[in-house]
């Protein structure tokens, strides 16, 4: 089986919507590895995010990813990668569709970053690379 690191960001921790984003993982089928809740530091989201750096919204993104506590989750299962991005829905909120998380629960705040609830890792090597960064010691 396949694991993912999934970050429900600071938007769904604010607005309480942490369970509800856990609930659909769980109800899904895949099982919970580790849950942590904590505010992220600069560094570890500048790797986080090593791939849009240079884009004119990677200080908003880091800026915003630190601004309070995220719940990082490691999450396993059977195509658990494409499985939570499906669950998840696209990036802008606004158009994803109905029924996933960020069509149910996302808008869009008109800041300068789509503040969309949640991160999923988008293939196996991210997700080994993003596991390591988050949860060192699993
Ligand atoms: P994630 O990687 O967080 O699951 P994603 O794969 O849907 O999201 P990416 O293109 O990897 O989206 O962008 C990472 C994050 O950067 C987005 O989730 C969003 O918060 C922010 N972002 C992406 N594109 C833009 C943009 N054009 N303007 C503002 N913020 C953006």
């Amino acid at each position: 089986t396949e694991r993912t690191l999934i970050l429900v960001k600071p938007d769904g921790v604010r607005r309480g919507l942490a369970g509800e984003i856990l609930r659909r993982v769980e109800a899904k089928g895949y099982r919970l590895v580790a849950v942590d809740l904590r505010t992220a530091g600069s560094d570890l989201l500048q790797e986080h995010y090593a791939e849009h750096a240079g884009k004119g919204f990677f200080a908003p993104l880091v800026d915003f990813m630190a601004s309070g506590p995220v719940l990082a989750v490691v999450a396993e299962g059977e195509r658990v990668i494409e499985g939570f991005r499906a669950l998840a829905g696209t990036t802008d909120p606004t158009g994803a569709a109905p029924g996933t998380i960020r069509g149910d629960l996302g808008r869009d705040w008109g800041s300068a970053v789509q503040q969309n609830l949640v991160h999923g890792s988008d293939s196996p090597e991210s997700a080994a690379r993003e596991i390591a960064l988050w949860f060192p010691t699993l």
